[in-house]
Protein backbone atom coordinates (compact mmCIF):
# COMPACT_ATOMS: atom_id res chain seq x y z
CA UNK A 1 0.00 0.00 0.00
CA UNK A 2 1.43 3.67 -0.68
CA UNK A 3 1.29 6.53 0.87
CA UNK A 4 -1.50 7.91 3.14
CA UNK A 5 -2.72 11.36 3.22
CA UNK A 6 -4.43 13.38 6.11
CA UNK A 7 -5.09 16.82 7.06
CA UNK A 8 -6.87 18.49 9.65
CA UNK A 9 -10.29 21.36 10.42
CA UNK A 10 -13.52 20.50 9.11
CA UNK A 11 -15.24 17.99 11.60
CA UNK A 12 -18.78 17.17 10.78
CA UNK A 13 -21.98 17.21 13.44
CA UNK A 14 -22.44 13.38 12.65
CA UNK A 15 -20.81 11.26 15.21
CA UNK A 16 -21.74 8.33 14.44
CA UNK A 17 -20.33 8.20 10.65
CA UNK A 18 -19.36 5.74 8.49
CA UNK A 19 -16.22 4.91 7.17
CA UNK A 20 -16.55 4.77 3.58
CA UNK A 21 -13.57 3.71 0.73
CA UNK A 22 -14.12 4.82 -2.65
CA UNK A 23 -11.68 3.16 -4.76
CA UNK A 24 -10.89 5.83 -8.82
CA UNK A 25 -11.47 8.32 -5.66
CA UNK A 26 -9.17 10.80 -7.56
CA UNK A 27 -11.25 10.19 -11.15
CA UNK A 28 -13.98 12.35 -12.32
CA UNK A 29 -17.11 10.94 -10.71
CA UNK A 30 -15.26 9.39 -7.57
CA UNK A 31 -13.94 12.73 -6.61
CA UNK A 32 -17.85 13.87 -7.28
CA UNK A 33 -18.61 11.21 -5.21
CA UNK A 34 -16.04 11.91 -2.46
CA UNK A 35 -17.55 15.24 -2.33
CA UNK A 36 -20.93 13.82 -1.72
CA UNK A 37 -20.38 11.08 1.14
CA UNK A 38 -17.96 14.21 3.03
CA UNK A 39 -21.16 16.90 2.76
CA UNK A 40 -23.23 13.97 4.35
CA UNK A 41 -21.19 13.83 7.37
CA UNK A 42 -19.13 10.37 6.37
CA UNK A 43 -15.17 9.53 6.85
CA UNK A 44 -13.74 8.99 3.54
CA UNK A 45 -11.07 6.85 2.63
CA UNK A 46 -10.00 7.11 -0.90
CA UNK A 47 -8.62 4.48 -2.27
CA UNK A 48 -6.37 5.51 -6.14
CA UNK A 49 -3.20 4.75 -8.22
CA UNK A 50 -3.85 7.73 -9.91
CA UNK A 51 -3.38 6.67 -13.89
CA UNK A 52 -6.31 8.34 -15.09
CA UNK A 53 -6.98 10.49 -11.70
CA UNK A 54 -5.77 13.71 -10.69
CA UNK A 55 -4.72 15.16 -7.30
CA UNK A 56 -6.43 18.30 -8.51
CA UNK A 57 -9.59 17.04 -8.05
CA UNK A 58 -8.85 15.77 -4.46
CA UNK A 59 -6.82 19.27 -2.80
CA UNK A 60 -10.17 21.24 -1.92
CA UNK A 61 -11.22 18.15 0.23
CA UNK A 62 -7.86 18.04 2.11
CA UNK A 63 -9.62 20.95 4.61
CA UNK A 64 -11.67 17.68 5.77
CA UNK A 65 -10.36 15.61 8.57
CA UNK A 66 -12.30 13.13 7.88
CA UNK A 67 -10.81 12.63 4.16
CA UNK A 68 -7.68 10.32 3.36
CA UNK A 69 -6.30 8.72 0.41
CA UNK A 70 -3.89 5.67 -0.53
CA UNK A 71 -1.92 5.56 -3.39
CA UNK A 72 -2.43 2.08 -4.16
CA UNK A 73 -3.87 -0.18 -7.00
CA UNK A 74 -6.78 -2.51 -5.95
CA UNK A 75 -5.18 -5.48 -8.15
CA UNK A 76 -3.28 -5.99 -4.88
CA UNK A 77 -5.33 -6.73 -1.62
CA UNK A 78 -5.74 -4.39 0.91
CA UNK A 79 -7.30 -4.63 4.39
CA UNK A 80 -9.22 -1.36 5.68
CA UNK A 81 -12.07 -1.29 8.41
CA UNK A 82 -14.53 0.21 6.39
CA UNK A 83 -18.19 -0.05 6.18
CA UNK A 84 -18.89 0.93 2.88
CA UNK A 85 -17.17 0.45 -0.14
CA UNK A 86 -17.74 1.61 -3.57
CA UNK A 87 -15.56 0.66 -6.41
CA UNK A 88 -15.33 3.03 -9.16
CA UNK A 89 -11.51 2.38 -10.25
CA UNK A 90 -11.16 1.65 -13.70
CA UNK A 91 -9.89 3.69 -16.55
CA UNK A 92 -13.40 4.91 -18.22
CA UNK A 93 -12.58 6.18 -21.63
CA UNK A 94 -11.76 4.14 -24.75
CA UNK A 95 -8.40 5.68 -25.17
CA UNK A 96 -7.11 4.99 -21.62
CA UNK A 97 -9.00 1.88 -20.94
CA UNK A 98 -7.08 0.27 -24.17
CA UNK A 99 -3.56 1.40 -23.61
CA UNK A 100 -3.09 -1.14 -21.28
CA UNK A 101 -5.66 -3.45 -22.00
CA UNK A 102 -4.13 -6.28 -19.95
CA UNK A 103 -4.24 -3.76 -16.63
CA UNK A 104 -7.52 -2.88 -17.08
CA UNK A 105 -8.80 -6.48 -17.43
CA UNK A 106 -6.86 -7.11 -14.01
CA UNK A 107 -8.22 -4.14 -12.60
CA UNK A 108 -12.38 -4.99 -13.24
CA UNK A 109 -11.32 -8.60 -12.18
CA UNK A 110 -8.56 -9.21 -9.59
CA UNK A 111 -9.76 -5.30 -8.11
CA UNK A 112 -13.05 -6.40 -8.07
CA UNK A 113 -12.46 -9.94 -6.08
CA UNK A 114 -9.92 -7.99 -3.40
CA UNK A 115 -12.56 -4.93 -2.63
CA UNK A 116 -15.06 -7.93 -2.10
CA UNK A 117 -13.46 -10.12 -0.14
CA UNK A 118 -12.55 -6.58 2.26
CA UNK A 119 -16.62 -6.39 2.04
CA UNK A 120 -17.03 -9.99 3.12
CA UNK A 121 -14.56 -9.44 5.91
CA UNK A 122 -16.20 -6.25 7.38
CA UNK A 123 -19.84 -7.38 6.37
CA UNK A 124 -19.43 -3.71 4.14
CA UNK A 125 -21.95 -2.89 1.45
CA UNK A 126 -20.82 -2.96 -1.58
CA UNK A 127 -20.57 -0.78 -4.94
CA UNK A 128 -19.97 -1.52 -8.33
CA UNK A 129 -19.76 1.09 -10.99
CA UNK A 130 -20.98 -1.54 -14.10
CA UNK A 131 -21.79 0.44 -17.35
CA UNK A 132 -23.63 0.33 -20.13
CA UNK A 133 -20.90 -1.20 -22.33
CA UNK A 134 -21.88 -4.05 -20.90
CA UNK A 135 -24.63 -4.14 -23.50
CA UNK A 136 -22.10 -3.74 -26.49
CA UNK A 137 -23.57 -2.73 -29.40
CA UNK A 138 -27.16 -3.73 -28.24
CA UNK A 139 -29.75 -4.94 -30.72
CA UNK A 140 -32.64 -4.37 -28.36
CA UNK A 141 -33.19 -0.21 -28.05
CA UNK A 142 -33.69 1.40 -25.37
CA UNK A 143 -31.68 -1.09 -22.77
CA UNK A 144 -33.98 -2.75 -20.12
CA UNK A 145 -31.04 -4.54 -17.09
CA UNK A 146 -32.48 -8.42 -18.45
CA UNK A 147 -30.91 -7.54 -21.83
CA UNK A 148 -27.76 -9.90 -22.10
CA UNK A 149 -26.30 -7.63 -24.74
CA UNK A 150 -24.42 -8.03 -27.72
CA UNK A 151 -20.90 -7.84 -27.11
CA UNK A 152 -17.24 -8.86 -28.63
CA UNK A 153 -15.38 -11.03 -26.33
CA UNK A 154 -11.91 -10.51 -29.08
CA UNK A 155 -11.48 -6.57 -30.00
CA UNK A 156 -10.21 -3.62 -28.31
CA UNK A 157 -12.92 -2.78 -26.20
CA UNK A 158 -13.49 -6.09 -24.79
CA UNK A 159 -10.91 -5.69 -21.51
CA UNK A 160 -13.49 -3.53 -20.13
CA UNK A 161 -16.91 -4.48 -22.02
CA UNK A 162 -15.87 -8.22 -20.74
CA UNK A 163 -13.82 -7.05 -17.27
CA UNK A 164 -16.74 -5.14 -16.37
CA UNK A 165 -19.10 -7.97 -16.91
CA UNK A 166 -17.05 -10.35 -15.33
CA UNK A 167 -16.85 -7.97 -12.13
CA UNK A 168 -20.78 -7.94 -12.13
CA UNK A 169 -20.86 -11.76 -11.93
CA UNK A 170 -18.09 -11.84 -9.20
CA UNK A 171 -20.27 -9.67 -7.28
CA UNK A 172 -23.36 -11.81 -8.05
CA UNK A 173 -21.65 -14.58 -7.00
CA UNK A 174 -20.02 -13.20 -3.73
CA UNK A 175 -23.68 -12.07 -2.68
CA UNK A 176 -25.27 -15.94 -3.45
CA UNK A 177 -22.14 -17.73 -1.89
CA UNK A 178 -21.08 -15.24 0.88
CA UNK A 179 -24.13 -13.05 1.55
CA UNK A 180 -22.07 -9.90 0.78
CA UNK A 181 -24.80 -6.80 0.49
CA UNK A 182 -24.00 -5.55 -3.09
CA UNK A 183 -25.35 -2.81 -5.09
CA UNK A 184 -24.59 -2.57 -9.09
CA UNK A 185 -25.01 0.44 -11.08
CA UNK A 186 -24.81 0.19 -15.19
CA UNK A 187 -23.88 3.78 -15.44
CA UNK A 188 -24.53 5.61 -18.98
CA UNK A 189 -23.03 8.28 -20.64
CA UNK A 190 -21.68 10.85 -17.83
CA UNK A 191 -20.35 14.08 -18.12
CA UNK A 192 -19.21 17.26 -16.26
CA UNK A 193 -16.82 19.04 -14.64
CA UNK A 194 -13.09 17.59 -13.99
CA UNK A 195 -13.16 15.23 -16.93
CA UNK A 196 -10.11 15.19 -17.71
CA UNK A 197 -9.07 17.78 -20.87
CA UNK A 198 -7.23 14.54 -22.72
CA UNK A 199 -9.74 11.98 -21.41
CA UNK A 200 -10.53 11.28 -25.20
CA UNK A 201 -14.35 10.68 -24.86
CA UNK A 202 -16.71 12.32 -26.82
CA UNK A 203 -18.22 15.40 -24.54
CA UNK A 204 -14.45 16.88 -23.38
CA UNK A 205 -13.40 16.20 -26.69
CA UNK A 206 -15.77 18.63 -28.27
CA UNK A 207 -15.86 21.19 -25.92
CA UNK A 208 -11.96 21.08 -25.74
CA UNK A 209 -11.78 21.82 -29.50
CA UNK A 210 -14.41 24.28 -29.99
CA UNK A 211 -12.93 26.19 -27.21
CA UNK A 212 -9.18 25.66 -28.54
CA UNK A 213 -10.74 26.35 -32.40
CA UNK A 214 -9.65 23.13 -33.92
CA UNK A 215 -11.60 20.33 -36.20
CA UNK A 216 -13.99 18.97 -34.21
CA UNK A 217 -13.68 15.41 -34.56
CA UNK A 218 -16.60 13.24 -35.20
CA UNK A 219 -16.24 9.69 -35.23
CA UNK A 220 -17.95 8.12 -38.50
CA UNK A 221 -20.83 9.72 -39.96
CA UNK A 222 -21.81 10.97 -36.33
CA UNK A 223 -25.16 9.38 -36.42
CA UNK A 224 -24.70 6.55 -33.90
CA UNK A 225 -26.02 7.77 -30.91
CA UNK A 226 -25.53 8.35 -26.98
CA UNK A 227 -27.74 9.84 -23.85
CA UNK A 228 -26.04 11.81 -21.51
CA UNK A 229 -25.69 12.10 -17.89
CA UNK A 230 -24.63 15.12 -15.85
CA UNK A 231 -22.96 14.16 -13.37
CA UNK A 232 -24.89 15.36 -10.29
CA UNK A 233 -27.97 13.44 -11.42
CA UNK A 234 -25.56 10.25 -11.78
CA UNK A 235 -24.26 10.71 -7.69
CA UNK A 236 -27.83 11.32 -6.26
CA UNK A 237 -28.75 7.74 -8.19
CA UNK A 238 -25.13 6.08 -6.54
CA UNK A 239 -26.31 7.41 -3.08
CA UNK A 240 -30.13 6.23 -3.28
CA UNK A 241 -28.74 2.72 -4.68
CA UNK A 242 -26.46 2.38 -1.51
CA UNK A 243 -29.10 3.43 0.67
CA UNK A 244 -30.78 1.62 2.86
CA UNK A 245 -34.66 2.37 1.06
CA UNK A 246 -33.75 -0.79 -1.25
CA UNK A 247 -32.52 -3.92 -1.18
CA UNK A 248 -31.81 -4.57 -5.04
CA UNK A 249 -29.14 -6.54 -5.67
CA UNK A 250 -29.35 -6.91 -9.30
CA UNK A 251 -28.06 -3.89 -11.42
CA UNK A 252 -30.18 -1.08 -12.16
CA UNK A 253 -29.26 1.28 -14.91
CA UNK A 254 -28.61 4.74 -14.25
CA UNK A 255 -28.61 7.36 -17.11
CA UNK A 256 -30.27 10.27 -18.49
CA UNK A 257 -32.72 8.91 -21.33
CA UNK A 258 -32.59 11.94 -23.56
CA UNK A 259 -31.27 10.68 -26.73
CA UNK A 260 -28.69 12.82 -29.36
CA UNK A 261 -26.48 12.17 -31.91
CA UNK A 262 -22.72 12.61 -32.22
CA UNK A 263 -23.54 15.09 -34.82
CA UNK A 264 -26.19 17.03 -33.33
CA UNK A 265 -23.42 17.25 -29.71
CA UNK A 266 -20.75 18.52 -32.38
CA UNK A 267 -23.22 21.21 -33.54
CA UNK A 268 -24.70 22.20 -29.98
CA UNK A 269 -20.92 22.30 -28.51
CA UNK A 270 -20.10 25.10 -31.33
CA UNK A 271 -23.48 26.81 -31.07
CA UNK A 272 -23.07 27.10 -27.37
CA UNK A 273 -19.41 27.88 -27.36
CA UNK A 274 -19.53 30.12 -30.38
CA UNK A 275 -16.83 28.33 -31.90
CA UNK A 276 -15.61 28.79 -35.31
CA UNK A 277 -14.12 25.19 -35.45
CA UNK A 278 -15.43 23.04 -38.55
CA UNK A 279 -16.73 19.60 -37.77
CA UNK A 280 -14.17 17.10 -39.52
CA UNK A 281 -14.74 13.06 -39.94
CA UNK A 282 -12.17 10.53 -38.22
CA UNK A 283 -12.61 6.57 -38.82
CA UNK A 284 -15.31 5.25 -36.23
CA UNK A 285 -13.20 3.17 -33.94
CA UNK A 286 -13.71 -0.81 -34.41
CA UNK A 287 -16.88 -2.26 -32.53
CA UNK A 288 -18.15 1.16 -31.74
CA UNK A 289 -22.22 0.81 -29.97
CA UNK A 290 -24.33 2.51 -33.16
CA UNK A 291 -26.87 3.47 -30.50
CA UNK A 292 -27.90 3.55 -26.84
CA UNK A 293 -30.28 4.69 -24.06
CA UNK A 294 -31.23 3.36 -20.90
CA UNK A 295 -34.54 2.08 -19.95
CA UNK A 296 -34.46 4.00 -16.10
CA UNK A 297 -37.83 1.78 -15.20
CA UNK A 298 -36.12 0.13 -12.71
CA UNK A 299 -34.01 2.97 -10.87
CA UNK A 300 -37.54 4.93 -10.88
CA UNK A 301 -39.64 2.03 -9.24
CA UNK A 302 -36.66 1.05 -6.56
CA UNK A 303 -34.73 4.27 -5.71
CA UNK A 304 -37.77 7.04 -7.04
CA UNK A 305 -34.46 8.17 -9.15
CA UNK A 306 -34.54 10.48 -12.32
CA UNK A 307 -32.36 12.97 -13.85
CA UNK A 308 -33.34 16.84 -13.44
CA UNK A 309 -30.38 18.03 -15.42
CA UNK A 310 -31.35 18.67 -19.17
CA UNK A 311 -27.76 18.35 -21.89
CA UNK A 312 -27.75 22.45 -22.37
CA UNK A 313 -27.59 23.05 -18.64
CA UNK A 314 -25.29 20.36 -18.11
CA UNK A 315 -23.24 21.47 -20.88
CA UNK A 316 -23.07 24.71 -19.94
CA UNK A 317 -21.20 24.33 -16.68
CA UNK A 318 -18.94 22.05 -18.13
CA UNK A 319 -17.89 24.44 -20.83
CA UNK A 320 -17.50 27.06 -17.92
CA UNK A 321 -15.27 24.51 -15.88
CA UNK A 322 -13.08 23.65 -19.08
CA UNK A 323 -12.87 27.60 -19.83
CA UNK A 324 -11.66 28.06 -16.37
CA UNK A 325 -9.21 24.86 -17.13
CA UNK A 326 -7.69 26.12 -20.34
CA UNK A 327 -6.59 29.11 -19.08
CA UNK A 328 -4.32 27.13 -16.15
CA UNK A 329 -0.59 26.94 -16.35
CA UNK A 330 0.28 23.27 -18.30
CA UNK A 331 2.09 22.40 -15.10
CA UNK A 332 -0.89 22.68 -12.98
CA UNK A 333 -2.78 20.74 -15.58
CA UNK A 334 -0.48 17.81 -15.50
CA UNK A 335 -0.95 16.73 -11.72
P1 LIG B 1 -11.89 8.14 -14.53
O1 LIG B 1 -10.90 7.53 -15.45
O2 LIG B 1 -11.94 9.62 -14.41
O3 LIG B 1 -11.72 7.55 -13.05
C1 LIG B 1 -11.23 6.28 -12.77
C2 LIG B 1 -10.36 6.37 -11.52
O4 LIG B 1 -9.92 5.06 -11.17
C3 LIG B 1 -9.10 7.22 -11.72
O5 LIG B 1 -8.92 8.05 -10.61
C4 LIG B 1 -7.98 6.19 -11.84
O6 LIG B 1 -6.73 6.71 -11.46
C5 LIG B 1 -8.49 5.10 -10.92
N1 LIG B 1 -7.98 3.76 -11.22
C6 LIG B 1 -7.94 3.13 -12.42
N2 LIG B 1 -7.42 1.90 -12.29
C7 LIG B 1 -7.11 1.75 -10.97
C8 LIG B 1 -6.54 0.69 -10.22
N3 LIG B 1 -6.15 -0.46 -10.79
N4 LIG B 1 -6.36 0.88 -8.88
C9 LIG B 1 -6.71 2.04 -8.29
N5 LIG B 1 -7.27 3.07 -8.96
C10 LIG B 1 -7.47 2.93 -10.28
O7 LIG B 1 -13.33 7.56 -14.97
P2 LIG B 1 -14.78 7.95 -14.47
O8 LIG B 1 -15.55 8.47 -15.61
O9 LIG B 1 -14.72 8.71 -13.21
O10 LIG B 1 -15.36 6.48 -14.18
C11 LIG B 1 -15.40 5.95 -12.87
C12 LIG B 1 -16.02 4.56 -12.90
O11 LIG B 1 -17.33 4.62 -13.46
C13 LIG B 1 -15.23 3.57 -13.75
O12 LIG B 1 -15.25 2.32 -13.11
C14 LIG B 1 -16.02 3.49 -15.03
O13 LIG B 1 -15.90 2.23 -15.66
C15 LIG B 1 -17.45 3.72 -14.54
N6 LIG B 1 -18.28 4.29 -15.61
C16 LIG B 1 -18.17 5.59 -15.96
C17 LIG B 1 -18.96 6.11 -16.98
C18 LIG B 1 -18.91 7.56 -17.37
O14 LIG B 1 -19.61 7.91 -18.33
N7 LIG B 1 -18.19 8.43 -16.71
C19 LIG B 1 -19.83 5.26 -17.66
C20 LIG B 1 -19.89 3.92 -17.30
C21 LIG B 1 -19.13 3.45 -16.26
N1 LIG C 1 -16.63 10.17 -30.56
C1 LIG C 1 -16.45 11.08 -31.58
N2 LIG C 1 -15.40 11.94 -31.51
C2 LIG C 1 -14.56 11.99 -30.44
C3 LIG C 1 -14.75 11.07 -29.37
C4 LIG C 1 -15.80 10.17 -29.49
O1 LIG C 1 -17.21 11.09 -32.56
O2 LIG C 1 -13.64 12.82 -30.44
C5 LIG C 1 -17.77 9.25 -30.64
C6 LIG C 1 -17.42 7.77 -30.40
O3 LIG C 1 -17.02 7.15 -31.59
C7 LIG C 1 -18.75 7.24 -29.88
C8 LIG C 1 -19.35 8.43 -29.11
O4 LIG C 1 -18.69 9.59 -29.62
O5 LIG C 1 -19.61 6.91 -30.94
C9 LIG C 1 -19.15 8.33 -27.61
O6 LIG C 1 -17.78 8.09 -27.38
P1 LIG C 1 -17.14 8.09 -25.93
O7 LIG C 1 -15.72 7.69 -26.10
O8 LIG C 1 -17.45 9.36 -25.24
O9 LIG C 1 -17.96 6.98 -25.14
P2 LIG C 1 -18.39 5.47 -25.50
O10 LIG C 1 -18.01 5.12 -26.88
O11 LIG C 1 -17.66 4.67 -24.50
O12 LIG C 1 -19.86 5.51 -25.34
Amino acid sequence: MGIAFKSASITPKNTQRRVVLVAGGAGFLGSHLCDRLLQDGNEVICVDNFSTGRMDNLRHLLRYNTFSFIRHDIIASLDLPVSEIYNLACPASPPHYQADPIHTMKTCVFGSLNLLELATLHQARIFQASTSEIYGDPQVHPQPENYWGNVNSFGPRSCYDEGKRSAETLFRDFHVQHGVDIRIARIFNTYGPRMRPDDGRVISNFIVQALKGEDITVYGDGSQTRSFCYVTDLIEGFIRLMGNQTTIHTPVNLGNPGEFTVRDLAEQIIAMTGSSSKIVQKPLPIDDPRQRRPDISSAKRELGWEPSVSLAEGLKSTIAYFERQLVRPSSELLE
